[in-house]
């Protein structure tokens, strides 16, 4: 088929879905300039030795991992970055009356900030604006964590109990949110159409979303620059730049042919 008619397919199958939720991850923020972990360009890519700082036991065991923790999330670039064309497709589509709900990896807060209602986004992995102590579970900002970084603690700690504070992500060797992941699990339950959008769906258990909605007879189409496990198993993969693709869908499904 040529990638035109897979076009076609894709747009005619948005259009007649009863309910569509959409599993995002880094590569629906890379046009806004945040790099992704596992493309050409992803930190991992570059720098295997990054992932350190995002396990959790070094984080916990050694202050020199967190002090440098702290100054990547000062640096990061997902704190002052603007939503792109991705992001706003996925409001027009929601706005269209299409979306039940969007399972975002990311960690940035885009699609909000873009204008999806909050209530649909479900970030199973946490959000870089917060801060969670690792003992009490106290939650308070990232800017008044960032304030006292930036005023000499290299390393600030709760100032409830004490304990350990980090970003409220999820690092490598922490367990997800069950109550967040359950909602995860039921949104694509319960929608009849799955649609993946840069994401290497190489990071579980949130890749295995997709064997949620193939269990359950969902269509599910990837959009990802990039191959991806589940690429021969799902109704249709379309291997182009999400800014191009996802706008275009969008305009199909608000004006179906
Ligand atoms: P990933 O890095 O494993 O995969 C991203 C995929 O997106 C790649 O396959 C890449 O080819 C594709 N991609 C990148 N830009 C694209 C574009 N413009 N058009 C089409 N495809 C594009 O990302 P993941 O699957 O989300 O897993 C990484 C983990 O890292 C997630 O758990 C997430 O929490 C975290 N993360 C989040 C952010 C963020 O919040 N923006 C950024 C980096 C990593």
């Amino acid at each position: 088929m040529s990638s035109d008619a897979r076009f076609a397919q894709v747009a005619a199958w948005l259009a007649e879905a009863r309910s569509v939720t959409a599993l995002t991850g880094a590569g629906i923020s890379t046009d806004s300039g945040i790099p992704d972990f596992r493309g050409p360009d992803g930190l991992w890519t570059r720098q295997p030795e990054a992932a350190r700082l995002f396990t959790l036991d070094n984080y916990v065991r050694d202050p020199e991992v967190r002090r440098r923790a702290w100054l990547a999330r000062r640096d990061n670039t997902a704190l002052t970055a603007e939503p792109n064309s991705g992001h706003h497709a996925l409001v027009s589509m929601e706005r269209a009356g299409r979306l039940r709900a969007i399972v975002t990896q990311n960690i940035d807060g885009l699609h909000q900030r873009a204008g999806s209602d909050p209530d649909r986004v479900i970030e199973v992995h946490g959000t870089i604006f917060e801060v969670a102590c690792l003992t009490c579970n106290d939650r308070t900002p990232m800017r008044a964590a960032l304030d006292r970084v930036e005023a000499g603690e290299p390393d600030p700690s709760c100032l409830i109990c004490g304990g350990i504070l980090k970003s409220a992500t999820i690092s490598f060797g922490q367990a997800l949110d069950p109550y967040t992941l359950r909602r995860a699990v039921t949104a694509v339950s319960e929608s009849d159409l799955l649609l993946a959008v840069g994401t290497s769906l190489q990071v579980h258990p949130v890749a295995g979303l997709v064997d949620v909605a193939l269990a359950g007879g969902s269509r599910v189409v990837i959009v990802n620059a990039e191959p991806t496990p589940y690429d021969r198993a799902v109704d249709a993969v379309l291997h182009e730049r999400i800014g191009d693709v996802l706008p275009a869908l969008a305009t199909a499904v608000e004006r179906p042919q």
